[in-house]
């Protein structure tokens, strides 16, 4: 047993279940320290590690998971696009999200889900206490985040959902693959100005202001509206310099770590069938991260 699995009262034996997440690079995860708490947290005998998968490698790395009945993985960047070929079975969500970061070994088939979107949003409305039904919502980015939060965002109902991206085409592209479910609009960066000040929530979903660049700003919050919500995907930093820019405005602020956490927790239910002990995940990252953790509530 090693030191840390001692210190949690955690052993592995001959029935332990194993779980982990495949990723390039994967040595800065701090999935393992959440879901190793939440498996210690709720009594489970599972662990969760690390895996350093290449892009070449990844069938490979899949059909291990069915070879030696890995329970489950989270799949991360770069595989959550390549991962779908090698599944029995994608999720609807999932599918038309594009992407999986979740896979569920049920009794030797693998099915793919996406956790990030629905993820995004309960942390939102946990943290906040936003509605999203009936808001007018602001996304900044059309990349792969942009796309699971903008698909989970669309299904609650916005009154108007823009996705504003530095190249415009991929913003359209995204909107339209959500036209279906909400009324989205792609917009050129250049049109940001000109809605800021009608929008209730604004969300960055790009890596302007992530350490290393945690003093990069996105956008211009002089034009919010006080009370707006202002959302940022990053959790590295814990409090980008956007909402801390946003916040001197008048706006109510929330961070990635949230939906870090909830797709970590759904991740979890969906293996386990339990309730995900979020909470102490949410501890179990911010340690990590050396962050105080009073008063903190996931
Ligand atoms: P991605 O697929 O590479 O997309 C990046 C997006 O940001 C694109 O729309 C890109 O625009 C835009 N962008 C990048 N640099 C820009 C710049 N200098 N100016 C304007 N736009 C810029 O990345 P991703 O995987 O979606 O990740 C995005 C962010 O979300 C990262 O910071 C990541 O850490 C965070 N994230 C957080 C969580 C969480 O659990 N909290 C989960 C996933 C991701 P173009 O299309 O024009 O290139």
């Amino acid at each position: 047993m090693d030191k840390q699995g001692e210190a949690r009262g955690v052993s592995f034996d001959s029935a332990t279940l194993l779980y982990g997440v495949f990723g390039d690079p994967v040595r800065h995860s701090k999935s393992p320290i959440m879901l190793g708490r939440a498996f210690a947290e709720t009594g489970m005998n599972a662990a969760y590690v690390a895996f350093h998968v290449k892009p070449e490698a990844l069938g490979d790395a899949i059909r291990g998971v069915r070879a030696l009945g890995i329970r489950g993985v989270n799949v991360t960047i770069p595989h959550k696009v390549e991962v779908m070929k090698y599944l029995d079975d994608i999720d609807e969500t999932a599918r038309a999200i594009g992407a999986v970061n979740t896979v569920v070994n049920r009794d030797g088939r693998l099915i793919g889900y996406n956790t990030d979107g629905i993820g995004y949003v309960r942390s939102l409305k946990e943290e906040t206490g936003a509605a999203v039904a009936g808001a007018r919502i602001l996304m900044l980015g059309a990349g792969g985040a942009s796309r699971g939060v903008g698909y989970a965002l669309a299904k609650e109902s916005p009154a108007k959902l823009y996705i504003a991206n530095r190249t415009a085409s991929k913003a359209e592209e995204l909107a339209n693959d959500l036209t279906a479910v909400a009324d989205a609009v792609g917009i050129g960066w250049d049109r940001i100005d000109h809605i800021i000040g009608e929008v209730d929530i604004i969300i960055n979903t790009t890596p302007i202001g992530m350490h290393p660049n945690a003093d990069d700003v996105p956008i211009d919050v002089s034009g919010i509206r006080r009370g707006a919500v202002v959302s940022d995907l990053i959790y590295n930093p814990l409090t980008t310099k956007l909402l801390r820019e946003a916040e001197a405005a008048g706006a109510v602020v929330h961070g990635g770590l949230g939906m870090f956490v909830y797709q970590g927790a759904y991740a979890f239910e969906y293996w386990t069938g339990e309730p995900a002990p979020a909470a102490a995940m949410r501890e179990a990252v911010l340690e990590a991260f050396g962050a105080r953790i009073e008063g903190t509530k996931a």
